[in-house]
């Protein structure tokens, strides 16, 4: 039976005359409205006491799954726990209460606080020079594809217009090449899922802008040819472009700027513990190599007036010699993803960041060595912070979709599925650093008696979930045909 519950709108609770405001007693002379035609009866407001609002939003609000409620395997996403010490330095007045047009002279904390970020993601990346202004990771891309064709236009090298990309890469890398009108070329993996080297040569000429690729990958694979992959491109004159989403990984012990990456992107909501999933803000950094330096977004912050050993600096904003311009109103999401980053950074330290890349790609091969046998494993070795397996078993007509909502009836957040593309029915696991071997034993059993249910129980399965609020729902219908407000106008034409 499906435990689907039909929760009421705000609408439906409505009832005339109702009200949960008291308005205090103008001070100010009262005035007709202009014109009968700015008040709209159309638009039915809802007729509440605060009571039955605050009802309302509180049992919607348990309807969710957050970080906070249990374990979060959304591969690629890095799900990590937020330490709640980052709401607290988010929230001090200083950070809080301050708007970016004020006076340099009267915000230097937050300015220092954003120098030093930026310095700290230099040493953690190898990269000579960081912009805290994109908003996410994808703005990320954008801002580093756009300082590549730059960096090809300043030297008059126009026949550039092909960005190679790997074929296990986030849809994010082609968009964001395709949207400054590159052709994006396709590179298979091979059988290891490495970067295939006889494609990847095959593919590189003249021509080339340079190559997008996730490392490790989205396979959870570290490249085994990353010296070959980089040379190659840079043989024929292309540039690096790093996807930084699995830094995670790396943290304190391989720094992509070393490898020879040109330019990075830093996803600050997930390596850095900034929380994401509810639309945001999330923050996404570019790092680049002393060759791009010029042509990172203005304004850096930077040292505007070198200080001594009485006078403190002066921190300002400075415009790079070639910059691109600006990416973003003002300075980067500050409160939100800055200072929250900058924080899980200095409580943890280098050797704390170190820690946070081993534990995270041990708790991923622990899942992993759990579930071999039970799940196939395509890409079948050492993994880093995640790995892909097949939800689909011989014989049996469950798909990883349905293994992913029985997974929530045992009280877990499903693993992203179908993506990579490059696996059938792929099933995208990243535990993270934060979970402790007790949940990680949790979860894999759970996953273990879903594929003896399989089995035994199919239609469990395609019919899950059974114990949440809300059962199977039509994603594709949700997508297609969405409806964001519980009333229509009159005369609204669903077709128009
Ligand atoms: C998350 C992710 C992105 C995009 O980052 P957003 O911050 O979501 O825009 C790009 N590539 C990979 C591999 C990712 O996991």
């Amino acid at each position: 039976m499906m435990a689907t519950i039909v929760e009421p709108t705000i609408f439906e609770l409505s009832s005339p005359g109702r009200t949960g405001v008291t308005m205090p007693p103008p001070d100010v002379p009262t005035v007709d409205l202009p014109s009968k035609d700015l008040l709209r009866s159309e638009l039915p407001l809802p007729e509440l006491a605060e009571v039955d609002v605050v009802r309302h939003y509180t049992r919607l609000s348990k309807f969710n799954y957050s970080v906070d409620d249990g374990f979060y395997p959304l591969g690629s996403c890095t799900m990590k726990y937020n330490p709640k010490i980052n709401e607290d330095t988010c929230r001090l007045p200083g950070y809080l209460f301050t708007h970016p047009l004020q006076p340099i002279e009267t915000v230097q904390g937050n300015l220092v606080l954003m120098y030093e970020l930026q310095e700290w993601l230099k040493e953690i990346s190898g990269f000579a020079g960081v912009t805290l202004q994109p908003a996410a990771g994808a703005h990320g891309e954008f801002t580093g594809v756009l300082m590549m064709a730059a960096y090809h236009k300043q030297r008059g090298d126009t026949k550039r217009t092909k960005m190679l990309i790997p074929d296990a890469a986030h849809g994010t890398n082609p968009a964001s090449a395709g949207m400054l009108g590159m052709s994006v070329v396709s590179i298979p993996s091979d059988e290891r899922g490495n970067v295939d080297l006889k494609a990847l040569e095959a593919a590189c000429d003249d021509t080339v802008v340079g190559m997008m690729l996730t490392n490790p990958n989205t396979l959870g694979m570290f490249d085994e040819h990353i010296e070959q992959v980089v040379k190659l491109v840079k043989g024929c004159g292309g540039l690096m472009y790093g996807d930084g989403a699995n830094l995670n990984a790396l943290l304190g012990i391989v720094r992509p700027g070393d490898l020879g990456f040109d330019v990075m992107h830093f996803n600050l909501h997930k390596t850095f513990s900034v929380p994401h999933g509810g639309g945001g803000p999330g923050s996404g950094p570019v790092g680049v190599s002393e060759r791009l330096l010029d042509f990172l977004p203005s304004p850096l912050v930077g040292i505007v007036e070198e200080g001594d050993d009485d006078i403190e600096p002066l921190y300002g904003f400075v415009t790079p010699k070639h910059s691109i311009g600006r990416m973003k109103a003002f300075h980067g999401h500050f409160g939100g993803g800055l200072v929250r980053a900058y924080t899980y950074i200095a409580m943890h330290g280098p050797d704390g960041l170190k820690d946070i890349a081993q534990y995270a790609v041990l708790n991923a091969n622990y899942l992993q060595a759990k579930l071999r046998g039970i799940y196939t494993i395509p890409f079948d070795r050492i993994c880093m912070h995640e790995f892909v397996a097949e939800g689909r078993f011989e014989g049996s007509d469950v798909r990883a979709l349905d293994i992913a909502k029985r997974l929530m009836d045992y009280k877990f957040h499903p693993p992203t599925n179908y993506f990579p593309l490059i696996v059938h029915e792929a099933l995208m696991i990243e535990p993270t650093e934060t979970e402790n071997k007790d949940t990680l034993d949790r979860f894999a059993d759970a996953l273990i008696k879903i594929a003896e249910e399989a089995k035994t129980q199919p239609d469990l399965l395609h019919n899950a979930p059974h114990t949440t609020p809300f059962g199977r729902m039509d994603e594709v219908k949700a997508a297609r045909e969405l409806v964001l407000c519980c009333w229509l106008p009159e005369g609204y034409d669903s077709e128009k």
